[in-house]
């Protein structure tokens, strides 16, 4: 056994488990693997007659994900018969979203009743972070089973199921802190957005979709920044795609507390303190990935510098970008010799007519959106690799057929203007509230047509690039207010469906990315054409 005797709970040794693999990841110190595989031998032993429950129960796939890890290093057969009998005592998440139960907002009524009875399945089931955790459940299968195509298509209905019943604009689902349906009044936990993009890395990882990288960028650079103030000092367990104040309202929560969209330093539970900073560090650690030709591929972008090997050569590479706010991306490559391997590049699916020039060349190469365009060549010393990946204004539509809109991978929302209030002090910190200073209840005139019109406006990327005050891109949008579209209690109401009409001006409205505008609108109402040739008449 690992950790304290008080409690014999495996949930927090699943954790543990986690900590000591990427520990050892990180400096290869050898007694990793032999607690690890002392521990798992007697976790083997012991399941039978002390079996999973509660967190571990429907975490189970975060545990398995490191007994295949270990496998990978030692080929000890016995942690197949772990992985096997730590599946069949944990939830069946596959069968659960074969005949998904939870479409709409989770009762709180209904959570505590059964709790009463003692029945904690639909509060584990509907938990925000239990899904997030558990878009890794069919990455860890495959890799056992080597079944990739069904997996593959296990893996894409968990995440289109999300997405349809609860899906949020920034990239998300709504969690607080059970799932909360399509209303983006609703909020999403940090902890979920952490968890799901590490599920979302594995999934990377193990199905090389590119579709994967493109979500985890969308969340990566929206929802994730979006929780905390600019200097990560603050943050917030809920987050909000209309979030038009932070305060002690009490919210349409499922099941959280007035205080939990407050930035602060553990607003209703120090769950996200202690978990939001593994947001970046995963997130960068798999910006590049080896594919299995031993090629390298750029699977994320952002500037990072690589040291690595490809067969017996040493090779070191840079990337310099100003991406997600810009369109290029240069990779220098350094091979301590020169060396031939293939090199692949992510095209997201948004990324029109990409480009690719070698040493300032222009080159043939396929960039089909949603594809690795490849690039097979003897690569010398100082070779420079130009991506360029048009970014064009874009809308989607979500919770009664609002619009939002996105450029690249950024998602775009109207920042209200931010006056912060200190509520307390919290040592080295503080928990705020958050009121605005300008409307927020505009409906944009734009639609699927019109986007890619919108303009665009660059500025330098400053030190802090997700705050409001130097959003590096902006985009310009007409828009009218619409008077009867109120608050009600400290959230949006639900947004007016429909085109919609009124006599107020025009305005011109500059979007900025959504983790810039602390409080923002995101999911936009759509003003009808009607309504703004009239007033042109007029
Ligand atoms: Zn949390």
């Amino acid at each position: 056994m690992i950790g304290p005797d008080r409690d014999d709970d495996w949930w927090p040794r699943m954790v543990m488990v986690k900590v000591l693999a990427q520990y050892h990841d990180a400096t290869a110190d050898p007694r990793v693997i032999a607690v690890l595989t002392r521990y798992f031998h007697y976790q083997l032993a012991a399941l039978p007659t002390r079996p999973l429950h509660t967190w571990g129960k429907y975490r189970w796939q975060d545990e398995v994900l490191f007994v295949e890890w270990l496998y990978e290093r030692t080929g000890d057969v016995s942690l197949l018969h772990l992985a096997d009998l730590l599946e069949r005592q944990g939830y069946d998440w596959i069968s659960g979203f074969a005949s998904f139960k939870y479409t709409g907002v989770t009762s709180r009524a209904r959570l505590e009743a059964a709790a009463i009875r003692g029945d904690k399945s639909e509060a584990m089931e509907t938990h925000g972070v239990n899904n997030g955790q558990a878009l890794k459940t069919a990455a860890v299968r495959y890799r056992l089973s080597g079944d990739a195509a069904n997996e593959r298509a296990r893996f894409r209905r968990q995440m289109e199921t999300l997405d349809r019943f609860h899906g949020m604009p920034n990239g998300m689902f709504s969690c607080d802190e059970h799932l909360a349906g399509l209303d983006p009044s609703h909020g999403t936990e940090l902890c979920t957005v952490v968890e799901t993009l590490y599920s979302l890395e594995v999934a990377l990882s193990t199905f090389g979709d590119v579709a994967i990288g493109d979500r985890i960028e969308k969340i990566a650079f929206n929802a994730l920044p979006g929780a905390f103030d600019d200097d990560m000092w603050a943050h917030q367990y809920d987050q909000q795609a209309n979030q038009i104040l932070v305060g002690l309202n009490s919210k349409p929560w499922t099941t959280n507390g007035p205080e939990s969209n407050l930035y602060g330093l553990e607003p209703n539970f120090g769950c996200c303190t202690a978990n939001f900073h593994q947001g970046w560090p995963k997130f960068t650690s798999n910006l590049w990935m080896r594919s299995p030709d031993g090629g390298l591929v750029a699977t994320l972008y952002s500037p990072c510098e690589i040291e690595t090997t490809v067969g017996d050569h040493k090779i070191s590479l840079r990337v310099e970008t100003e991406y997600p706010f810009k369109e290029d991306v240069r990779i220098i490559l350094s091979p301590e010799t020169s060396v031939r391997f293939p090199l692949r590049l992510r095209i997201p699916a948004w990324a029109q007519a990409a480009t690719i020039r070698i040493n300032g060349q222009p080159t043939p190469i396929d960039t089909t959106p949603e594809t690795f365009a490849l690039i097979d060549r003897l690569w010398i010393q100082g070779d420079v690799v130009d991506l360029h990946l048009p970014m064009v204004p874009s809308v989607s539509r979500w919770y009664n057929n609002s619009l939002a809109l996105m450029r690249g991978p950024l998602v775009f929302s109207l920042d209200s203007g931010q006056s912060w209030v200190k509520l307390r002090d919290r040592g080295l910190t503080a928990d705020w509230q958050v009121y605005p200073r300008k409307f927020w209840n505009y409906a944009l005139l734009v639609d699927e047509h019109s986007a890619t019109q919108v303009e665009v406006v660059e500025h330098a990327v400053g030190m802090k690039p997700f705050a409001a005050t130097m959003a590096p891109v902006k985009l310009r949008v007409r828009a009218r207010r619409i008077d009867t579209w109120r608050s009600e209690d400290g959230v949006a109401a639900p947004i007016p469906n429909g085109l919609q009409t009124t006599d107020l001006p025009d305005e011109m409205l500059e979007l900025i990315p959504y983790a810039a505008a602390k409080l923002r609108i995101t999911a936009f109402p759509q003003l009808g054409e009607m309504s703004a040739v009239r007033a042109t008449n007029e």
